[in-house]
């Protein structure tokens, strides 16, 4: 059965539809139930007899897809499953449509994407997402033409349907060397950092401290990463296996089904989710994979909240993206032009998120002056002069490392210039050399 914020997204997007959309994109936070609102869609289009062309971009996917569909009642003969490249490869064998569904389309070029669409202009389209942005904060205009928004994520802990959780983010590793590459870091030069062997033992010791024995997914740079995280776990006792989307087909349903029985305790993986694994729910998630993904920091954070049993979630970022992004929760502002510029390299005053020095508890403090840690009741020092100075200098330890240009073009104004140059060492004249070149002085 839907739930009450369920329908009334559906009812959302009729209106959408009524008022002239004809591409109108659903969003809804991971854990939202954003496959079973496509599938009712699905459900009362085929029920009237219409086709309905469903796009996904993994595909893996597609059976899981099809599962959830058949499950839920829609006609299936009248439903075709389909990844996005595919899709568009074979277009003219594709029975034209009267709705398209597309599942998380900020994944591909909106090329691939137009190229279906345009193929079948009569059809309705409806998208889903969680985080209705591309990777270089670019916004879905291209392919949507209104943005349906559903309850957020704090909306879901505060009514019981994802779990309420607890953040610890204790940096293990200098980042500030990783670089940076089509807007994401590079594998290499994260493996490079994260790979040192020192490092282990901190995720090992910060796991013992923080959740001892309790199941987690532990979410790596490379295969490679992964593999030999999963080994420090087993050395260190603690059965923890690696597994990727090579894993053939038995062994990784074995795999699966002994984490779900508890017989593995740590799931070691670089990209799980979205290689469509059907991973069982648990309430654990080890991040140790930086990223400037917005929407892989919230599914990799996130899995961990499906609600059960009361339980808390317990989120360890050892990474530092939080400091990027906000906590997973935060309230986030959408629109189909994404982004402003202005907000693409963060600053301390927008993520607004204190973390305890004592026990790494990181959480959005209240609005008033007294500060506690929720965690260690720990006092944040109140501000007076000296300590504002202090706390200014933590503060810029975090701001370097999440204003990680990774050349100078990188800078948008003289502030950044500077931070660069004070980063990398550089001498005043280099920074008056770089800022005369771009015409700011
Ligand atoms: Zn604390």
């Amino acid at each position: 059965m839907l739930r009450p914020y369920q329908i009334d997204l559906l009812e959302k997007a009729r209106v959408e539809y009524r008022n002239g959309a004809k591409s109108p994109c659903i969003v809804l936070p991971c854990g939202g139930g954003k496959s079973v609102i496509v599938a009712e869609m699905a459900k009362s289009a085929t029920a009237k007899g219409n086709r309905v062309l469903f796009l996904v971009h993994r595909r893996e996917l597609v059976e899981q897809i099809k599962h959830t569909f058949e499950w839920w009642g829609v006609d299936m003969n009248l439903c075709d499953v389909m990844m996005v490249q595919t899709a568009s490869r074979h277009i003219t064998q594709i029975k034209p449509p009267k709705l398209v569904i597309t599942d998380e389309n900020h994944h591909s070029k909106a090329t691939t994407y137009r190229k279906i669409y345009d193929a079948f202009p009569d059809a309705k389209r409806i998208g889903v997402t969680a985080t209705p942005i591309r990777l270089d904060g670019s916004g879905l205009s291209d392919v949507n033409d209104a943005l349906v928004i559903g309850v957020s994520a704090k909306w879901l802990i505060e009514h019981k349907f994802l779990a309420p959780y607890d953040y610890y983010a204790p940096a293990i590793a200098d980042l500030s060397g990783i670089k940076t590459s089509h807007g994401e870091f590079e594998t290499g030069s994260m493996e490079k950092i994260l790979m040192k062997s020192a490092i282990y033992g901190d995720v090992i010791s910060h796991y013992k401290k923080l959740v001892d024995s309790k199941q987690a997914i532990c979410y790596c740079v490379s295969v490679a990463h992964s593999k030999a995280v999963a080994e420090a776990f087993c050395n260190a006792g603690i059965k923890a296996v690696h597994i990727d989307g090579t894993t053939p087909k038995n062994e990784r349903d074995s795999i699966i089904s002994a984490f779900r029985d508890g017989g593995i305790t740590i799931l070691c993986n670089v990209d799980l989710i979205s290689e469509g694994f059907d991973v069982p729910d648990c309430e654990c998630a080890i991040l140790l994979r930086p990223t400037k993904s917005l929407t892989l920091y919230i599914q990799q954070s996130m899995r961990c909240m499906r609600y059960k049993d009361n339980k808390r979630a317990i989120i360890i970022d050892h990474v530092g993206n939080y400091a990027r992004f906000g906590l997973p929760d935060a309230d986030r502002e959408w629109s189909l032009q994404g982004r402003p510029k202005s907000e693409k390299s963060r600053t301390e005053n927008e993520v607004k998120v204190l973390q305890c020095p004592e026990c790494f508890y990181t959480f959005e403090p209240p609005d008033n002056d007294e500060k506690i840690c929720p965690c260690c009741n720990y006092v944040f020092p109140k501000k007076s002069r000296n300590i504002e100075e202090k706390q200014d200098t933590e503060l810029k330890k975090i701001t370097s490392f999440l204003l990680d240009f990774s050349t100078p073009d990188d800078c948008k104004n003289m502030h950044d210039l500077q931070a660069y140059a004070k980063k990398r060492g550089y001498k005043s004249g280099w920074i008056y050399y770089q800022a005369k070149e771009r015409g700011w002085l």
